[in-house]
């Protein structure tokens, strides 16, 4: 999943960041409010944590203008202890939940997984295709119960797919799902980056198919 952090606090957007990035997710950070109203307004990330007190423009204020906007993009509110009206307003504002700082990092990422379970509307944690099992809370993939190794981002990528399903996955939204938005990713190294994966699951028998001038889906399991 594609998580915008924003925290101005340098050593605990860092400490989030690694934790995240551990669990297979695609973290961008911005340290101020404007940055983060920038890269929100240009950009589609699965998730937000945003810090409520940041400097430039607070952060009550770049959610206000992102539900303005429409976004349903979760957004988990990270807030001081001593700031109650902050919560409020947060969730008043459209924020999903929120975590009163200092948290423990176990319990962020119990929330990020619940508040991606939800987005999504699966049940569980797990999307089951066929002999696969993508266990998403605990970012494995397994083939008839043994793991499949896969690096994170190939792990991100067959997630996006299995998520959508029946449904083509563009070549923009991969390299948006992989690279950081200013990332001039290109076309060719997505395409390299397919190959690669395909030839690490063509054990599972598992079809990426490529839509001529679109992108790639994976059809449903068993249609
Ligand atoms: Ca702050």
């Amino acid at each position: 999943m594609r998580i915008l952090i924003v925290e101005d606090d340098e050593m605990l957007a860092e400490a989030v960041a690694a934790a995240l990035r551990q669990s297979a997710h695609l973290v961008t950070r911005a340290a101020s409010g404007d940055e983060a109203d920038r890269l929100l307004a240009g950009d589609d990330f699965d998730l937000v944590l945003l810090d409520l007190g940041l400097p430039r423009l607070d952060g009550l204020e770049v959610l206000r203008r992102l539900r303005q906007r429409r976004s349903r993009v979760p957004v988990l509110a990270l807030t001081a202890r001593d700031s109650p009206e902050d919560r409020v307003a947060g969730l008043d504002l459209g924020a999903d939940d929120y975590l009163t700082k200092p948290f423990r990092l176990d319990e962020l990422e119990a929330r990020v997984r619940a508040l991606i379970r939800r987005a999504n509307a699966l049940a569980s944690s797990e999307i089951v295709h066929g002999r696969l099992r993508l266990d998403m809370a605990g970012r494995r993939l397994s083939f008839d119960g043994q793991p499949v190794e896969l690096s994170a981002r190939e792990l991100a990528v067959v997630e996006l797919l299995l998520m959508r399903e029946g449904r083509v996955v563009t070549k923009q939204q991969i390299i948006d799902h992989l690279y950081g938005w200013d990332d001039a990713s290109s076309v060719n190294a997505v395409e390299v980056f397919v190959y690669r994966l395909r030839r690490k699951l063509a054990f599972t028998g598992i079809d990426i198919k490529t839509v001529r001038g679109m992108g790639y889906l994976i059809e449903k399991a068993g249609g």
